[in-house]
C-alpha cells in the first residue's frame, strides 16, 4: 500500500522542529529513522498531515560522557549503539541488547529516540535502559522535561511522550565498579521480534554479596518490566544457582504474557524464566573479578 498524502518539511534545528510539531497541532509527527512510521503510513495506520524530519538537525546524534553519566543524543542510530567506544566501555549491556535489533539495514536508519517513543513491547532499547534507570530529556516549546524511562513507557505502542514534545537525549548512569550485566532473548529465526527477553544487572561487595540487583523482561506484558521482588530475593545474597533460580522464578510469577501464534502464554513465561536465570548468572560472572584483573 501506499501512504495517504501529507507535507513534510526538514527541520534545521531542534527550535525549528518544535515550532512545526506545536503549528501542526495533532496532525503532525516527527519523522526520526522512520522504520517503524513508515511502515505505519503505508498500513495507513498513521495518517499525519505534516511529517517533520529531524535527521538533518546538528547535535542530535552525539554521545558523550559527563562526570558519570552517558548522554546518548535522540538520533543515535541502533548501529552506532553497537560501535561507539563511549558506550561499549561503560555501558556494554547497551550494544549487547542493539545487536538483537532486526537486521543491518533497520539497525542503520532506526534511532534509539524513535525506539522509545514508539513504545513497542518488544522493542529491545526500552528493556535494557529500564534496566540502566535511564531517562530522557524531552523539549517543547513550554521547556524541557526530565521522563525517567519508567516513567516514560506506559503501554504497547504508547509513551508518555506528548504531542508537541521532541525527545533529544537520552541520560545513562554509568554502573558502579563490580558491576556485571547481561541481556538474551529468544526468537524463532534472528531478527524476528522476540518471543521473551531478559536484562539482568547485578553489584557486589568485596566479599561476593550482593548489593544492587536489577532484572527487566521483554515479552512479559504490555510494555518493558522491572521486577522489583525477584530483585529483592537477591539483595544481600552470595548469588548462589539456587538464589538464581529462586528469583527467576519469583520474575515470571505476576507475568501476563500474550498468547501469540509464536507461543502460548505459559511458553512465553517459560522462556523468559529460563532467559532471567541465564542473564543473572551471565552478569555474576562479569561482575566477578578475574584472577589477572586483580593483579
Ligand atoms: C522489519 C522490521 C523489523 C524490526 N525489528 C525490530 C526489533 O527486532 N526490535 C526493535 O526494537 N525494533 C525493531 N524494528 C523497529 C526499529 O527499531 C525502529 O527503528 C524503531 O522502533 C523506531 O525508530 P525510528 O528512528 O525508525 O523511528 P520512526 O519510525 O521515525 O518514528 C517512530 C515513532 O516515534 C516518533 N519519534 C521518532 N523520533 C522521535 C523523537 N526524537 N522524539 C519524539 N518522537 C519521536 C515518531 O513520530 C513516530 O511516532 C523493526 C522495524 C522493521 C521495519
Amino acid at each position: 500500500m501506499k501512504p495517504p498524502s501529507f507535507d513534510y518539511v526538514v527541520a534545521d534545528s531542534v527550535e525549528h522542529a518544535l515550532h512545526l510539531l506545536a503549528d501542526g497541532g495533532d496532525d503532525a509527527k516527527i519523522i526520526a529513522g522512520g522504520q517503524s512510521l513508515v511502515p505505519l503510513l503505508n498500513f495507513r495506520m498513521a495518517r499525519p498531515s505534516l511529517l517533520i524530519d529531524i535527521n538533518r538537525v546538528p547535535g542530535l546524534a552525539n554521545i558523550k560522557k559527563v562526570d558519570q553519566t552517558v548522554k546518548i543524543g535522540a538520533l543515535t542510530r541502533h548501529a552506532k549503539l553497537i560501535t561507539s567506544n563511549t558506550i561499549l566501555q561503560n555501558l556494554p549491556l547497551l550494544p549487547e541488547a542493539a545487536a538483537w535489533i532486526a537486521h543491518p539495514q533497520i539497525r542503520t536508519r532506526g534511532t534509539i529516540g524513535g525506539s522509545l517513543a514508539h513504545a513497542d513491547a518488544a522493542a529491545e532499547l526500552p528493556v535494557v535502559l529500564l534496566a540502566l534507570d535511564a531517562h530522557v530529556t524531552a523539549m517543547s516549546l513550554r521547556g524541557e522535561r526530565r521522563i525517567p524511562i519508567k516513567d516514560l513507557l506506559v503501554s504497547h505502542f504508547v509513551s508518555s511522550i506528548l504531542p508537541d514534545e521532541i525527545i533529544v537525549e537520552v541520560s545513562v548512569p554509568m554502573p558502579p565498579a563490580r558491576t556485571g550485566a547481561a541481556f538474551d532473548e529468544f526468537s524463532r529465526r534472528h531478527g524476528d521480534y522476540a518471543i521473551g527477553g531478559a536484562a539482568s544487572m547485578v553489584t557486589l561487595d568485596d566479599h561476593g554479596r550482593c548489593v544492587s540487583a536489577r532484572i527487566t523482561v521483554l515479552g512479559g506484558g504490555s510494555t518493558a518490566i522491572r521486577c522489583n521482588d525477584a530483585e529483592s530475593l537477591l539483595i544481600d545474597g552470595e548469588l548462589t544457582t539456587t538464589d538464581i533460580a529462586a528469583a527467576a522464578k519469583t520474575a515470571v510469577n505476576d507475568l501476563e504474557p500474550v498468547s501469540t501464534v509464536h507461543g502460548t502464554s505459559a511458553y512465553r513465561r517459560e522462556v523468559i524464566r529460563t532467559l532471567v536465570e541465564r542473564t543473572l548468572i551471565q552478569a555474576v560472572h562479569r561482575a566477578t573479578p578475574t584472577m589477572e584483573s586483580m593483579d
